[in-house]
């Protein structure tokens, strides 16, 4: 038996099989470009391989509710070529196998609280701060939907005193979370490439008071009992001690938790798995609808 798993990004697409035991049997990555171009290669790739299942984790906004006619859809993203593009059955045309989508981040926290960092946790939030941000949600193990999927990212925050930018640099929002913490917005903070700056620099303060305002706002509304900071912004770890210790300070000693208070480093977390979370998580959405399937 073999799994397909696509972890589709705005950038490049990374696609690879696996055996049921995830011994991976091959991999490619591949720039996205228009579906017209992009799809067809990806479809050629799985064919080639005649998957047994297929699971995807998908850069979104999508479609994953399994009853809705445009289930697997790509809906409003800004990227036009992609908007309202049926992802899912495109992949699936000619090939009646058990498949499953999820967005991305939902498939990194299936993968981080089944092999990586929040093992045994019921109830975990993976956010990745990367080029844009966004939040997968589990919830007694099972990924949070809804009338759409969460979309962490753009929560609104304060902004910070000092950050010369305090609109952000979101198209749609003033002030919300992307806009202002993720990769783009520090470059636009700093002028320039942000990572030749040292740990020191007072851009990278202000970014862990927004990624603790975040982690608050997580802890107060989803009680998780693990929040995992992924993404290229994540990998200056640095930022770590300083989101941990604002977090903290933002609480104000109001959640009496044993792992907030005094194991605040097993509480806000590096994921284990990347940077493949998102990769293994697609491979666990196709293993899982092939077990489904199976009854
Ligand atoms: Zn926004």
């Amino acid at each position: 038996m073999k799994i397909g798993a696509l972890e589709a990004g705005g950038t490049k697409m990374v696609l690879a099989v696996y055996d049921l035991d995830m011994n991976e049997l091959d991999r490619v990555t591949m720039p996205t470009e228009a579906p017209e171009i992009t799809v067809p290669a990806m479809k050629a790739f799985f064919d080639g391989h005649n998957i047994d299942a297929l699971g995807v984790g998908s850069f979104g906004p999508l479609d994953p509710n399994p009853a809705s006619p445009t289930y697997g859809y790509i809906t409003s993203t800004p990227k036009l070529k992609w908007r309202n593009y049926p992802l899912l059955p495109k992949l699936l045309e000619g090939r009646a196998i058990p498949a499953a989508i999820d967005t991305d981040v939902n498939a990194a926290v299936i993968a981080e609280m089944e092999l990586g960092a929040a093992r045994g946790c019921e109830n975990a939030v993976y956010m990745t701060i990367g080029t844009g941000i966004g939040g997968g949600v589990a919830v007694h193990g099972k990924t949070v939907h809804g009338l759409l999927h969460p979309e962490a990212g753009h929560i609104p925050l304060r902004p910070h005193p000092l950050d010369p930018n305090p609109r952000g640099v979101c198209p749609y929002h003033e002030s919300c979370l992307e806009g202002l913490a993720a990769g783009p917005a520090i470059g636009a903070r700093v002028g320039g490439d942000a990572g030749q700056l040292p740990d020191d620099h007072p851009t990278f303060e202000i970014e862990a008071w927004y990624l603790a305002q975040m982690c608050m706002n997580l802890t107060l509304t989803l009680s998780p009992e693990k929040i995992i900071l992924g993404g290229g912004v994540m990998n200056r770890s640095c930022l770590f001690p300083m989101v941990r210790q604002m977090t903290l300070d933002l609480l104000g000693g109001y959640v009496q938790v044993d792992r907030i208070i005094h194991h605040m480093d097993e509480y806000i977390v590096p994921p284990k798995l990347y940077p493949l979370s998102g990769l293994v998580g697609s491979f666990l959405l196709g293993r899982r609808a092939l077990e489904s399937a199976r009854g």
